[in-house]
């Protein structure tokens, strides 16, 4: 994709500053009154042309990192391959400001670059703000708001996608699935939040390409997948994991399971459905649940398999299911043990002894376990009497973090 700058004033494009943190206001004046370039760019800018709130706003800018540090007292580099900027306000959020950088792919460019400007260090390559423009992912999130002049400026066709709600990568999908395969998924997040249709081979090269996701780092991929789920489009973008035929490579043991039994997909989607739901209503979502939730029927097929052998305990079957999976995701052992927790509590749903419930209900993660058994009970019913019973039971049991504002994934209808 070659095209020119397109730029647009503030009646074509549409976006009011008053939408726009005061704290980026400042930060861009600061640098644009010391004669440095500052724009907004990104999610942002995207998600305010979609009449979406943003998530964040972050600033691209021609000044250095040490440049941008020598003008705010309270910024600091973060960083080891790309250097970023934070600088934080005096309430102690922080914003992104970036200087503006090229393709490191392109080795040749790496080498002119070098020439022409004396700038790299190490992986840091910085550019000019066309160059900003091309090394990014999808076009409508390459779109530069300068906040002085209040002018968009378009060197991909974002705006023309946008209005006409298409997602098109910038790159053709055959170099940039492969440049970063995590493109592949942030396509089905982007999708499904913003109700976007991923235009022409972008979508189908995601069905030919989709094994490079495993080139991705296992770390990288849990958060990948959480930023998908808890995008409070779990559901819908969950089946287009399945459409594009990516699940099988980010979950490759649940994937076999769930082929050969449906009700394992009703669970997921009953599990998806309840966290979109917390989601649209603000409450808290744990991380270690959606892995709970994908894993279980691994879980389960393990534990079928030892039990047969009679040789081995729950702990050893969990180490085992953690241990294939993390070849493909790796869960940080603090969630790991939420996970055990959820797993290991779900026999205890069956015993309604005061002596079980006692012990049961003074169990830290016992709401999240009890959440994750009452959607079981939601497809499986021979569940339902108990679940009924407990969701009675919790009723009673104190909640201790404030923000779950008393509701369960179990209370939710
Ligand atoms: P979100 O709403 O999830 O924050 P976002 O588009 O802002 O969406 P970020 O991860 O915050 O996503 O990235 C900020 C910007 O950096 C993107 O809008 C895009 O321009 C660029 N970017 C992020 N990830 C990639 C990537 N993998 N390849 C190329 N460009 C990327
Ligand atoms: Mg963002």
């Amino acid at each position: 994709m070659k095209k020119s700058l397109e730029q647009y004033s503030k009646e074509d494009h549409g976006i009011k500053k008053k939408d726009v943190d005061l704290n980026v206001v400042k930060i861009s004046s600061t640098l644009i009154n010391n004669g440095y370039q500052a724009f907004l760019v990104g999610g942002c800018i995207r998600d305010l042309l979609l009449q979406k709130k943003p998530k964040d706003f972050d600033i691209a800018t021609d000044a250095s990192p040490a440049e941008i540090c020598r003008l705010f007292p309270n910024a600091r580099i973060i960083g080891k391959r790309f250097k970023i900027v934070h600088v934080y306000t005096d309430e102690k959020k922080f914003f992104e400001v970036t200087t503006f950088r090229s393709d490191i792919s392109k080795k040749n460019n790496e080498k002119r670059f070098k020439k022409q400007h004396g700038m790299i260090k190490r992986d840091n390559v910085y550019g000019t703000i066309s160059q900003d423009a091309y090394r990014r992912d999808f076009t409508i999130n390459s779109l530069y708001l300068d906040l002085d002049t209040e002018i968009l400026h378009d060197y991909v066709g974002g705006l023309n996608d946008i209005k006409k709600r298409q997602l098109r990568l910038i790159k053709k999908p055959s170099i940039s699935y492969q440049e970063d395969p995590v493109r592949m998924l942030r396509a089905i997040r982007f999708e499904s939040k913003l109700d976007l249709e991923l235009k022409g081979d972008s979508k189908e090269s995601i069905k030919k390409m989709s094994h490079l996701i495993n080139n991705v780092s296992p770390f990288r991929l849990f958060d990948e997948i959480l930023k998908i789920m808890h995008s409070g489009s779990a559901v819908v973008s969950y089946k287009k994991l399945i459409k594009y035929k990516i699940f099988k490579n980010l979950f490759p043991y649940t994937d076999k399971i769930i082929k050969n039994q449906a009700n394992y997909n009703d669970f997921f989607i009953a599990a998806l459905t309840n966290t979109d739901n917390r989601i649209r209503d603000e409450l808290h979502v744990n991380p270690s649940f959606i892995y709970a939730v994908f894993l279980w029927p691994f879980f389960q097929e393990m534990q079928e398999q030892y039990n047969n052998k009679k040789t081995r305990d729950v702990d050893f079957i969990f180490r085992s299911v953690m241990d294939k999976q993390a070849k493909y995701i790796a869960i940080p052992e603090f969630f790991q043990s939420t996970i055990f927790t959820i797993w290991s509590l779900q026999s205890s749903f069956l015993n309604l002894s005061s002596r079980n419930i006692q012990y049961v209900t003074n169990i830290e993660k016992f709401r999240a376990a009890f959440d994750f058994f009452y959607l079981r009970s939601l497809i499986n019913n021979d569940l339902k009497y108990y679940a009924d019973k407990w969701n009675e039971i919790q009723k009673n049991v104190k909640s201790t973090k404030s923000n779950r504002r008393g509701k369960t994934y179990g209370a939710k209808k």
